[in-house]
């Protein structure tokens, strides 16, 4: 069970890490028996916690009718039965097709519009403008769309920058405008940035409604939505949600954008979608955008695994599962408790600040001086220090060094959506550890 010294395997970060052994609920062991509480629900996809019963007796016995069948030769069952359950949740949005990520999803949805203009007979349609910062994920394509001052130059001569405007960092201005004029000014941004590319070349928008990996579960003011979705329309332009982190339920709704009665052209899904327990993403989309592109021909896209039976299996159980323990309300009352825990740890460590988020989805920012917002430096890699001593303490969270636009640490918490009021208390105990521990490390 040793880790080896030089494996073969190779990973995008370089730290050693312990075998992990076994996992249930929200905790995690390793093979020395030490155990984690799963504070960020892995990559914040495993919404229904670790070790589900139903969900594993599905993919079994999934696995033991047909494990594989190409989507050129055959429909299967529960890839029909997933889309027909998720398009009952999503009103307007009922074409659904599945992919085996988050990144290939957003690709997808990027793909489709294209292909919709195209078939639309707006072929100088193009551009999808995006944010900075944001991520969508890791392929050529979804980094086009990403704002990340390191990850978007890494790659942009092989694939192509999309133009970026600010993302809605409402709580890092320090201006005499009120929370809701604020949401409204970043979505002018947009119409700013379509007039200075020409609408005739903008295809589609691209954002999350509430912002995860990029900026910690940014909020954005409830004026900041009306006004995005006023402007694709004035210009004719997709508005394309991506609910990979946000969607199944983790924000307290069934997507992120629900909050405020979102109509989005096109969403991506991943992550939630089958909790961790196989590789699943999907796009939904209308009518009046799937319909054209089908009549054309087709949509030109197709990966060996899509709609894979036993992926999709996974993700009716998880949809099941979801709404036997009603963990979409759970999330949301969970939500307030632990925001509320939250702004007492920000009143004991006056350098975390800035707490936010909607339901499972919790964050926060790290501070040199919270008042004036000066980020820590850069060089304290305090993000680094923050999830490596909570790892020490048994705690997993999620945490970042923000690039591209006003740099900062931020970190998440965000556990799987059956966490009771009780687990809670324990991550925030281990939480409070931890901050007072970077504190003194770190001289905060
Ligand atoms: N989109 C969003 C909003 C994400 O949070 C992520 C992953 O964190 C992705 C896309 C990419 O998903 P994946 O890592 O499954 O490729």
């Amino acid at each position: 069970m040793n880790v080896q010294t030089k494996p073969n395997l190779f990973h995008f970060t370089r730290a050693p890490r312990p075998l992990i052994d076994r996992a249930d609920g929200i905790y995690m062991w390793d093979a020395t028996g030490k155990r984690y509480i799963d504070g960020s629900s892995g990559a914040v996809n495993v919404n229904i916690g670790h070790g589900n019963r139903t969900v594993i007796d599905a993919m079994k016995r999934q696995m033991d009718r047909v494990s594989f069948a190409y989507t050129i030769h055959f429909e299967n069952q529960p890839a029909l039965d997933l889309a027909r359950d998720l398009a009952a949740r999503l009103p307007g949005l009922d074409r659904i097709y599945f992919v085996s990520g988050g990144s290939e999803a957003v690709e997808a949805c990027l793909k489709l519009a294209r292909q919709w203009a195209i078939a639309t007979g707006q072929p100088n349609r193009w551009k999808i403008i995006g944010r900075m910062p944001s991520y969508h994920g890791i392929t050529i394509g979804s980094l086009g769309v990403t704002g990340d001052a390191v990850l978007t130059p890494a790659f942009e001569q092989m694939g192509h920058a999309m133009p970026l405007i600010p993302a809605p960092v409402v709580h890092r201005d320090r201006d005499n405008l009120s929370l809701e004029q604020r949401g409204t000014r970043y979505a002018d941004m947009l119409e700013e940035k379509i007039l200075a590319e020409g609408p005739e070349s903008v295809l589609a928008f691209i954002m999350e409604p509430i912002g995860g990996a990029a900026t910690a579960a940014l909020v954005p003011p409830d004026s900041y939505f009306s006004r995005i979705r006023e402007i694709c329309d004035k210009y004719g332009i997709l508005l394309i949600h991506d609910e990979v982190m946000t969607g199944i339920g983790r924000t307290g709704a069934f997507l992120g954008g629900d909050h405020w009665g979102c109509k989005p052209d096109i969403v991506s899904l991943s992550k939630g979608l089958s909790s961790g327990y196989a590789p699943l993403g999907a796009l939904a989309a209308s009518e009046r955008i799937v319909g054209p592109v089908l009549a054309m021909g087709g949509f030109l896209h197709g990966h060996t695994y899509g709609a894979n039976p036993v992926a999709c299996a996974a993700g009716g159980a998880v949809l099941a599962e979801t709404d036997r323990l009603g963990l979409i309300d759970n999330a949301a009352a969970m939500g307030e408790v632990l925001k509320a825990e939250l702004e007492g740890l920000s009143a004991r460590f006056p350098f975390v600040a800035d707490i936010r988020g909607k339901g499972l989805l919790t964050g926060a920012e790290l501070y040199a001086d919270p008042v004036a917002k000066v980020p820590l430096p850069r060089e304290l890699n305090a993000n680094v220090r923050l999830i490596d001593l909570a790892f020490e303490r048994g705690l997993i969270v999620y945490s970042r060094r923000v690039k591209g636009g006003p740099e900062s640490d931020n970190f998440m918490v965000a556990p799987p959506l059956i966490v009771t009021r009780e687990q809670i208390g324990e991550i925030m105990g281990l939480l409070g550890d931890t901050l007072e521990a970077l504190a003194a490390e770190l001289d905060l």
